[in-house]
């Protein structure tokens, strides 16, 4: 055997251990992908077994039998059904827990039926003196047809007997552990003496499964065999109970559970992590540290990161001979990057966080406390964490989503995140309120400023809830949900799991919606800081014929603004003024708004750059005095006022201005058809709102 590679099906329930698995066998051989034209993630990676053998593992997603019930649980079944699949497996691992043994067995039963040599991994050995359980490996080896590895990632015992199994997999027996066609022989008498060639097992999972694969077939054995919906679904419920007793059996021979071991010190946490009050309290303090990282000790690397960019961008530019290409370089492709980079430490703070919650079990209580609430907005349970982290930054917070089960929660979950005020919104909101808003306090103590801020944030955590409620009743996608919410023990997490999962989610943003956002921040560079016409190109020119009285740091602000009012960007900002002036904005919030179109916070930078406002001076104050003065050229009005400030603030608050949104969204959801629909939805929505507010309050 030289060189050769088996392919090696990891299957099993959530939460038994089976991502731990994947881990050991594979280490940093891992990649991470998309099934085709789905969202579900495909995880696979290479395990060495010897010096000539290797293993090609895919990890597949987590399920509880084989009756489809969830995007996630068709994959695994469309690959197990199909043997022309490239990935069909020559070996099929299927990994249950100690603890749970029995209800783990159903899948394995089923598995077998299907007669792929099957391996059956019994995790989580650590456990088993503490909760009292002793098995009979050959008694259970023989009743099951299979070979048993007793492991447990934890304390990485048992992986090499795994991979020795995996090794000699052709001697496995291929032979079903019980005989499920004994519910109804005659039915499957009469499937067999049809369908001699097929497996029968198979044959009823394509009767009773929406499974699109083998379509032709499908629709010939569905037709030959009348059975009414109900009375499949009679029959499959035998089939379970059929297997359940058979577990039973197998158990009772194979199984010694010592009770008076099992303590009750997890009821007891349970009962304060799940508690009416305490319960929230707890889980809210938990926010808030998740918070408190992602907003403040997070900026420390992200002020670095910044800087440095910054620093490189005017070392390229100072080293490299002036000319485009130094341009491209220091201005498009070196900010475009730091415009990537900038986001890794609030993605790996978050997954951090999010894998010990998980890996902890704690977040199966989050998702029990919370999802009565959540649901009724067609929400989960767990899309509190991102709702939440959304208001740092919604780009971790929608790959947080991930986490979520149901495509379709996960989906509504991505879809109503960027509501939510993340703090690009800040510097705007900042701006603008202390524009329009006195410096008044109300009751005595409140700022009415800091109302107003407050009053945004509300707005738009209420909106995202709204539209969530929206959505769920537009959106027809079929995905069940699973009404069990496991309650896993509690465990603490393993380093090597979340280190993994922390550097695998970065890695797929740096390299999945990395790329959109450097071209499309390249893109915008370009037509930014080019024009069409011959004044943009002549700018020193004309600025300096116009005003020969001007220094020099005033004479390189005003060839700035004029070169961004002449810009490609610059005209779109002119040429939208006809459709953004019922909103009360003029041109240069035009050019403002296109501009932030890359981010939002670089429209307080345009407007400093349009009312050429350099970084010299002192900024903040000058570039509000500046929009403070700025009137109408025909009517003399000021043009930020109160109505023209409110309908800014309300289209920052619910407008898409986020190219790294739409590119994650379009990572995330596999499609450019999400990103898009966000982007009219919440634009239109942000017009329409602002639209409204002026006009009333002009
Ligand atoms: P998956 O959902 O099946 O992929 O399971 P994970 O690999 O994410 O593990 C679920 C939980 O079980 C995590 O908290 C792990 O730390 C924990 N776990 C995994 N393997 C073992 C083990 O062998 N012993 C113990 N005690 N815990 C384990």
């Amino acid at each position: 055997m030289q060189n050769t590679t088996i392919k090696v099906a990891l299957i099993g329930n959530p939460n038994v251990g089976k991502t731990s698995v994947f881990n050991h066998l594979t280490g940093l051989n891992q990649q991470v992908g998309n099934y085709p034209g789905i969202t579900v993630e495909k995880k696979q990676g290479i395990a060495k077994l010897n010096n000539e053998v290797k293993a090609k593992i895919i990890d597949l997603p987590g399920t509880y039998s084989l009756n489809a019930s969830s995007i996630d649980e068709n994959v695994v079944i469309e690959l197990l059904l199909n043997k022309k699949d490239e990935d069909f497996p020559d070996v099929a691992v299927v990994v249950t827990e100690v603890e749970n043994l029995k209800r783990n067995l159903l899948l394995f039963t089923q598995i077998k039926d299907l007669e792929i040599p099957t391996i059956l991994v019994i995790n989580m050995a650590d456990r088993m003196a503490l909760k009292g359980i002793e098995l009979d490996i050959p008694v259970l080896e023989a009743a099951l047809k299979t070979k048993i590895a007793l492991i447990s990632s934890r304390k990485k015992t048992g992986i090499e007997d795994l991979k020795n199994l995996i090794l000699n997999y052709q001697e496995l027996s291929t032979e079903p552990c019980l005989h499920a066609s004994s519910i109804d022989p005659e039915y499957f008498n009469n499937l067999r003496r049809a369908f001699p060639n097929q497996l029968l097992y198979k044959l009823w999972l394509v009767i009773t499964q929406d499974v699109n694969f083998l379509n032709l077939e499908r629709n010939e054995i569905k037709s030959s065999f009348t059975k009414s919906h109900s009375d499949l679904k009679r029959l499959q419920q035998k089939e379970t109970i059929k297997r359940y007793q058979f577990i039973n059996d197998t158990l009772k021979i194979g199984q010694k559970i010592d009770h008076t071991k099992a303590t009750d010190i997890r009821a007891k946490i349970d009962r304060i992590l799940t508690h009416k009050i305490f319960g929230y309290v707890i889980f809210f303090s938990i926010l808030m540290l998740i918070f408190q990282f992602l907003f403040d000790w997070s900026s420390i690397p992200m002020d670095f990161i910044d800087e440095s960019f910054a620093n490189l961008s005017s070392f390229a530019k100072a080293k490299l001979p002036a000319g485009e290409f130094t341009n491209l370089i220091s201005e498009g492709l070196i900010p475009g990057i730091g415009g990537i980079v900038i986001f890794i430490p609030q993605i790996a703070f978050l997954f951090l966080f999010i894998s010990v919650l998980e890996e902890s079990g704690y977040m199966s209580r989050v998702v029990f406390l919370m999802d009565k609430i959540m649901r009724r907005f067609g929400l989960s349970g767990k899309s509190v964490v991102p709702l939440i982290s959304g208001t740092a930054c919604a780009i971790p917070a929608i790959m947080g989503a991930r986490n979520i089960e149901n495509w379709k929660e996960r989906l509504i979950t991505i879809l109503v995140t960027p509501f939510t005020t993340c703090s690009a919104r800040l510097p705007v909101y900042a701006i603008l309120i202390s524009l329009i808003i006195p410096e008044k306090r109300v009751l005595g103590f409140l700022s009415l400023q800091g109302l107003t801020l407050m009053t945004l944030y509300l707005i738009g955590f209420g909106m995202a809830v709204f539209s969530a409620y929206l959505l769920n009743k537009i959106l027809k996608l079929n995905c069940k949900s699973y009404f069990v919410v496991e309650m896993p023990s509690y465990k603490i997490p393993m380093f090597k799991n979340v280190s993994l999962n922390v550097l695998e989610k970065t890695k797929s943003f740096v390299f999945g919606a990395g790329k959109i956002i450097l071209a499309l921040s390249v893109i915008l560079w370009f037509l930014g800081s080019h024009g069409p016409s011959d004044s943009f190109d002549k700018a020193d020119t004309i600025v300096n014929q116009e005003n020969p009285s001007y220094g020099k740091e005033e004479l390189e602000d005003a060839i700035n603004a004029y070169k961004l009012e002449n810009s490609y960007i610059g005209i779109a900002g002119k040429l939208i003024e006809p459709t953004i002036r019922p909103l009360g904005y003029d041109w240069k919030i035009g050019i403002a708004v296109v501009s932030s179109f890359a981010a939002r916070e670089v429209f307080v930078g345009t407007l400093a750059t349009i009312y050429s406002v350099g970084s010299h001076s002192e900024e903040e104050d000058t570039i509000k005095n500046k929009m403070a003065a700025e009137v109408h050229p025909i009517t003399g009005e000021k043009i930020f006022n109160f109505a023209t400030g409110i309908s800014l603030l309300l289209f920052y608050a619910f407008a898409m201005q986020c190219i790294s949104t739409l590119a994650i969204v379009k990572k995330e959801t596999n499609s450019w058809k999400w990103p898009i629909i966000q982007l009219v939805f919440m634009s239109g929505l942000a017009y329409t709102i602002s639209l409204i507010a002026y006009q009333v309050l002009k």
